[in-house]
């Protein structure tokens, strides 16, 4: 048996966004809300995703002028646009990396 250690529910935590993820796109604050925890937790789970090459990212992306923060690599939702300034920030969409058929990441 497994010792009951503080990790746990972490565990819990990233199999369930794993879940999710693998599911559709998500928002971090969806996930947030889905999950229950912060958007800082959940950024720092993405975090880890993304280190292991399981992440994939739709950019966030400027909803005044359309620019895209393509080159973006960390999880974080830019706060301003760099070539208009605007503001108005379309979240980055987070998704597992479509596996090959037949091979399930281990949950
Ligand atoms: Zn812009």
């Amino acid at each position: 048996m497994k010792a009951a250690i503080p990790s746990e529910r972490h565990e819990t935590i990233r199999q369930e966004l794993r879940r999710l993820l693998s599911e559709r796109k998500w928002a971090v604050n969806a996930l947030s809300k889905a999950v229950r925890l912060s958007e800082k937790e959940i950024y720092a789970h993405l975090e880890l995703l993304r280190r292991a090459g399981l992440l994939s990212i739709v950019p966030a992306e400027c909803g005044d002028c359309r620019y895209a923060f393509a080159g973006r690599e960390k999880a974080k939702k830019p706060s301003k646009c760099p070539k208009c300034k605007g503001t108005y920030i379309n979240p980055p969409l987070f998704t597992l990396k479509s596996k090959q058929a037949g091979t399930a990441i281990s949950l």
